[in-house]
């Protein structure tokens, strides 16, 4: 080896293991944070809870605690939450015209079935090597990492600035968290955001892109009548289910594009899904039936012109059933372009992961919807990941502690490179 390459090289592997060493030495204090933060609830109103204020109060004094004191406060105005607002915090660490944002979400999804549950979801246990509690591996792991992970930076040298986000309403489409971040204009050009949101267990998936989602419901008014005189009705659940094996064949093969960044979907799905319930009795031909559609789409198409499709197929098999066939928007979510594999976020995220897990990442498009999308559509580029075994809203949900130590290695390497 060239003596000046080698110099670098020694350098370098003196600084990682300077680096591991660091952010190890938290690990005691990571996992009595991520403890302490799920005993306090986080749920929002619409699913029954107070809001994250309390969360949020925790989080700033934690923060303090740990040397991080450059605290601005983003909060959303919400009558129905504790204290009439949505905290939304932004905490910086470094300095530079720019910044590397770690956006993580302080809100949780409820409890579920507690009778599931085999230990108090708001009162972490801690076994094997494991966090117990709810939210702890959605969002919290990742959250308590980011903390540590500045603290660990501001040891090592901060190369320029952080800003780490801890946002609300993620779980309910984020109006009163990220989206609301945005509009006060606290992002500025030049700008890249990590979301460390999704991944795998081995934590070697980097996602850079997302599905559209389109939710649909599908109403149908036929008239209802004795299932003995059919003649004397329109049979509302054979009109819907006409409607539903042609729409579903036509989009299918009408939007068949494949993309392999999608594993291990690489197309688009249209799928119908929930089914409410009509008639009681067997012997009444049913009037009404209601359904849904849940689509994943890929990023090149238009969701607009999938729903006037969809519109379409149903004026059509009204006109041939004589129900009456009519497709609402339940909920929808349009892709933004997805961040390029060759862009600065992408690139650091995985040069971190190879030094610091020593593992060959992949890059990745998902399904689901992040907060990386909401960035994305304002133009920016966002890497979405960490490193997880998938707990989210599941009952039981737990955080590995190596995880949680690990990313922070990683998200470390990223702010000090
Ligand atoms: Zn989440």
């Amino acid at each position: 080896m060239h003596g000046s390459r080698m110099l670098i090289w020694v350098t370098q592997m003196a600084s990682d293991v300077k680096l591991a060493e660091v952010v190890r030495s938290f690990e005691k204090d990571m996992v009595k944070a991520l403890g302490d933060m799920i005993s306090i609830p986080s749920i929002s109103p619409e699913s029954g809870g107070e809001g994250e204020y309390d969360r949020a109060e925790f989080l700033v004094s934690l923060l303090r605690e740990n040397g991080i004191t450059a605290i601005e406060r983003c909060d959303a105005p919400d009558r129905k939450a504790k204290k009439g607002r949505r905290p939304n915090i932004i905490a910086t660490v470094g300095s530079g015209r720019s910044s590397l944002w770690v956006i993580s979400h302080m809100d949780t999804v409820p409890v579920g079935d507690r009778t599931l549950w085999k230990t108090d979801p708001f009162s972490a246990a801690v076994k094997n090597g494991k966090i117990y509690g709810r939210g702890s591996e959605d969002n919290g792991q990742s959250l308590i990492a980011s903390l540590f992970a500045a603290k660990a930076a501001m040891q090592l040298g901060v190369s320029s600035s952080v800003k780490l986000a801890f946002v609300s309403d993620e779980e309910l489409g984020s109006a009163k968290g990220i989206t609301y971040v945005a509009s006060k204009g606290k992002f500025a050009k030049g700008d890249e955001f990590l979301v460390p949101d999704a991944g795998s267990s081995k934590g070697d998936e980097i996602e850079i892109a997302e599905k559209h989602s389109l939710w649909a419901r599908v109403k149908t008014e036929g008239r209802q009548t004795h299932a003995s005189m059919p003649t004397t009705g329109v049979n509302a659940k054979v009109a819907a289910s006409r409607f539903l094996v042609f729409a579903r064949d036509y989009l299918y093969s009408r939007y068949s594009a494949r993309d392999d960044l999608f594993q291990p979907v690489p197309y688009s799905t249209f799928e119908p899904t929930r089914q409410m319930s009509n008639v009681e009795n067997v012997n009444t031909i049913p009037g009404t039936d209601e359904f849904y559609i849940d689509s994943r789409i890929l990023p090149s198409y238009n969701l607009g012109r999938i729903l006037s499709d969809m519109r379409e197929i149903a004026d059509v098999f009204s006109r041939q059933t004589g129900a009456r066939i009519k497709v609402e928007v339940f909920r929808k979510s349009t892709a933004a372009s997805p961040t390029s594999k060759d862009s600065v976020i992408a690139t650091k995220t995985a040069e971190a992961v190879r030094r610091v897990l020593g593992i060959e990442p992949r890059f990745v498009g998902i399904g689901g919807g992040t907060c990386a999308n909401i960035v994305r559509a304002r133009g920016f580029q966002a890497a979405v990941w960490s490193t997880e075994d998938g707990m989210a809203h599941q009952p039981n949900e737990y955080s590995v502690i190596r995880n949680m130590v690990s990313d922070a290695g990683v998200m470390t390497s990223m702010f000090v490179s």
